[in-house]
């Protein structure tokens, strides 16, 4: 389980083919349920669903192949894949914490966990402390007798502000606290979070694990006991593990995981040095760039970085950054990211308009995913659209 061969996972682990008539693809098992032969049989099940193919609500064949596949990933005893990383992010925070707990988050962490810390928990007396994540005296600081949780995000996904898992997860076990890491930005590829001591990392795989913009996913893996204990009260209640067919598109997009990756850091590479030199780009965010302010951090913790970076443009009001925005002909505007295709996201989209404070980078922060295209296609369709604002 520890350490396996990436070629083996993606290609072999979990696949039995002789049961399907030795298709090199696996079926996809789009059965909501399954029989059984005697009553003795279907007792047995009944007292163990993790174990038993019941009810797809619960475990389901086409799933458990990508199981084994992510948990190997993660250097996981066992993962549950989830309809949506933010089910995930919702199942393994409900699963440790209860009525009276406090978290300590990352601040800023993806917008639907945040919704989940300020909206949803309180309602049931479990309150959080945001810290920032890049000093840890900020963790010890802000633990309480009943902090249960430490959630984290690293990098993240606007500045990529990153922790040092390994310091994180060392203090969190000094005091019975349970981590839990948010691991989407670089994948098990670039980062192993249980490998550092954390206890349950999370990613949503409608980014790079599906690769292709066409499913909504997300991965919780952890220690089987965890796992397990997580498998029969919030998998099984909220109901939101992933469908056979989605999990085959997964089992699909993980194959060329590796290939993608490779092809999507060296167009990054080649898009960061042209922003970098470009006049009208103040600033970049990269964890793997040489001015990033957690850079000593990045190059020991990630083996890589992905295609997403954020750029400030110098720009005196919020006109020009639209005008930046919506000049480009390729690269597209959408959320999401990890795809084939290119995209941009403006912070100030998020922001109303009569709020926009020029003074302040973070308003001027322009994010972009680069996707499978040629790194010169992009430039092009970039420089075309800073040359716009000239005019
Ligand atoms: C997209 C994303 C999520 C949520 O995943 P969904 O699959 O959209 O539910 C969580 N964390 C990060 C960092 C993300 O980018």
């Amino acid at each position: 389980m520890i350490n396996m061969d990436l070629s083996y996972i993606l290609t072999e682990l979990g696949e039995e083919r002789e049961q399907y008539f030795n298709a090199i693809a696996p079926p996809i098992v789009q059965t909501s349920n399954f029989a059984f032969k005697d009553v003795a049989e279907m007792r047995k099940a009944f007292t163990d669903e993790y174990a038993t193919y019941l009810y797809s609500r619960g475990l389901n064949p086409t799933v458990d192949i990508l199981r084994k596949k992510l948990a190997a990933l993660d250097e996981a005893e066992d993962c549950l894949v989830f309809n949506s990383g933010a089910a995930a992010i919702f199942a393994a925070v409900l699963a440790n914490v209860k009525a009276g707990d406090h978290i300590v988050s990352v601040r800023k962490p993806y917008s639907w966990a945040q919704r989940m810390f300020e909206v949803i928990l309180p309602r049931f007396n479990v309150h959080h402390t945001y810290v920032d994540g890049t000093d840890m005296k900020n963790f010890e600081e802000a633990i309480l007798p009943n902090t249960t949780v430490f959630y984290l995000e690293s990098p993240n996904s606007w500045d990529y502000a990153m922790q040092d898992l390994q310091a994180v997860a060392d203090l969190a076990k000094q005091h019975q606290i349970i981590t839990i890491c948010d691991n989407s930005y670089s994948t098990p590829l670039y980062q192993k979070p249980i490998r550092l001591g954390i206890d349950l990392v999370l990613q949503s795989a409608t980014k790079y694990i599906s690769g292709h913009s066409d499913v909504v996913a997300g991965v919780l893996s952890g220690s089987r006991a965890a796992i397990e204990k997580i498998f029969n009260s919030e998998y099984m209640n909220i109901g939101s593990g992933i469908q056979p067919f989605n999990a085959w598109l997964l089992l699909r997009g993980l194959r060329t995981l590796p290939a993608r990756l490779e092809r999507g850091s060296r167009t990054t590479k080649e898009v960061l040095a042209y922003l970098k030199q470009h006049p009208k780009v103040e600033q970049v965010f990269f964890p793997l760039d040489e001015t990033f302010a957690q850079y000593e951090l990045a190059q020991k913790q990630l083996t890589g970085a992905c295609g997403l970076l954020t750029f400030v443009l110098k720009a005196s009001n919020v006109e020009q950054v639209e005008t930046f925005c919506n000049s480009l002909q390729h690269i597209l505007m959408a959320v999401s990211w990890g795809g084939y295709e290119s995209l941009v996201i403006p912070r100030c989209a998020g922001i109303p308009k009569e709020e926009f404070d020029a003074a302040n980078i973070e308003h001027r922060m322009i994010r972009l995913y680069l996707g499978l295209e040629d790194a010169a296609y992009l430039v092009a369709d970039l420089e075309q659209a800073f040359n716009k604002l000239d005019q």
